[in-house]
């Protein structure tokens, strides 16, 4: 389903199976070639270890991308789902960790929540791996419940981690 003007929406990407590069290139492809969806910023991939999960769990590759599109919020959950599976198939591992992870994490200024999405998505404002890259390529766009810009999501995010690593043990 399409709406008659494009809205600027970021997804967050992450991978942490197989050749992480390469499949998430392959859903950045994927994403130009969708009508509808235009690609108008990729930000760095940048490497971390997984939060929560298995304590091997092996590290991702995190990162955001900055999209015009003219898909209503759950056609582009949709394309999102049908990417994460399309690209799953073709590496599917023997254990749980999917070969890509895809979320949209703010779709213009517009607040969504319905049993299958919530938007801006709830832990963007917790998740360093979301903040660095979203700063990165759109430092000003504002988060439309907060109503405070991602420099200053990641900005809010520094100084409890600093507590923390500064912890007598
Ligand atoms: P996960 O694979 O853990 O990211 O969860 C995917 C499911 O989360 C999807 O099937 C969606 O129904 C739901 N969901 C809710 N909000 C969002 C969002 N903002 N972006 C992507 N998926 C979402």
């Amino acid at each position: 389903m399409e709406s008659q003007c494009a809205i600027v929406a970021y997804i967050a990407f992450g991978a942490n199976i197989g050749d992480r590069e390469k499949t998430i290139r392959r859903a950045l492809d994927l994403l130009r070639e969708t009508d509808g969806v235009r690609v108008t910023r990729v930000s760095e991939f940048i490497e971390n270890a997984a939060v929560g999960g298995p304590a091997d769990s092996p590290a991702f590759f995190n990162g955001v991308v900055q999209i015009e599109t003219t898909l209503l919020p759950e056609a582009l959950l949709n394309l999102l789902l049908d990417i994460e599976q399309r690209l799953g198939r073709i590496r599917r591992e023997k254990w749980e960790p999917r070969s890509i992870d895809l979320d949209v994490i703010l779709y213009g200024d517009e607040v969504v929540n319905t049993d299958r999405l919530t938007i801006p998505h709830p832990l963007m404002q917790e998740r360093r791996f979301v903040l660095e890259p979203l700063v990165e390529i759109a430092p000003e766009v504002i988060h439309p419940v907060l109503k405070i810009s991602a420099a200053k999501m990641l900005e809010q995010l520094r100084p409890r981690l600093a507590v923390s690593q500064n912890k007598p043990d």
